[in-house]
């Protein structure tokens, strides 16, 4: 009788990120996650792909980690609730994230999404996500390396825009880019911060309704670009 000897990180995590997966899906549910999309979507994405080798061992417990720059890859239970969110239980059509990071975020809202453009302010990060998306097929994603405090005007309006850093507040051209109808969540504050949503309603152009949900802990949101 044959046995079949599996050795090496790579092939383990290959075999056991299909449970380990499931079992995310479990404890998202638990902790309130209902939109069944986004569910798929997470159940789909291979997080341990996101995060250097020596650390994929725990690539699906609820917590954010390193990944180098002084950055880290958001806990899945936030990536879940944003994308649930933004999402409102309809498809989207053009989102914009800031704060491509590795690149995670990036490839669930692929799947949930038309289309996806993403910014990132530290370039290597941008070359990193790029490969990881591009092993993941998200051809309906775009990165740019920019600062997205300003948004991407050229390409506005989006209805959904999605910040992954902490900013003290909402900036302003990020606002006017969002569509008649839209919606953006960002974590808003310094040491305490609160994930927000902001709504542009229907009713007149101009109209936004802010909503503050939970406490949150994120990177900040700095200016300027870093080679
Ligand atoms: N979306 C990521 C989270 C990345 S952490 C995930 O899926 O895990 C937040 C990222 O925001 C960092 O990579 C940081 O460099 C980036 N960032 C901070 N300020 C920014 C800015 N003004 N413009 C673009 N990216 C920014």
């Amino acid at each position: 009788m044959a046995l079949i000897k599996t050795t090496g990180t790579k092939s383990g995590i290959g075999m056991t990120s299909i449970r380990t997966r499931e079992r995310m899906l479990v404890r998202l549910r638990e902790q309130g996650i209902k939109d069944e999309v986004v569910l798929s979507a997470m159940g789909e994405i291979p997080r341990h792909i996101f995060i250097d080798e020596a650390l994929s061992i725990r690539a699906y417990e609820d917590v954010s980690l390193p990944i180098g720059y002084s950055q880290t890859i958001s806990q899945p239970y936030i990536v879940a609730r944003m994308t649930e969110i933004l999402r409102n239980g309809k498809q989207l059509n053009k989102v914009l994230e800031i704060g491509t990071g590795c690149g995670y975020q990036t490839a669930i809202l692929s799947r949930v999404a038309k289309e996806v453009l993403s910014l990132e302010r530290i370039r290597p990060l941008v070359m990193k996500a790029r490969g990881h998306l591009r092993t993941l097929k998200c051809n309906n994603v775009k990165l740019d390396h920019a600062d997205g405090s300003a948004g991407l005007n050229e390409y506005a309006p989006f209805d959904g825009i999605i910040v992954t850093a902490a900013a003290s507040h909402v900036p302003q051209e990020l606002l006017v880019q969002l569509a008649v109808g839209g919606r953006m969540i960002i974590p808003i504050g310094t040491t305490a911060q609160i994930l927000t949503l902001i709504e542009r309603t229907n009713n007149s152009a101009n109209e936004y309704v802010q909503t503050k949900l939970e406490a949150v802990k994120f990177v900040p949101l700095l200016g300027g670009i870093s080679g």
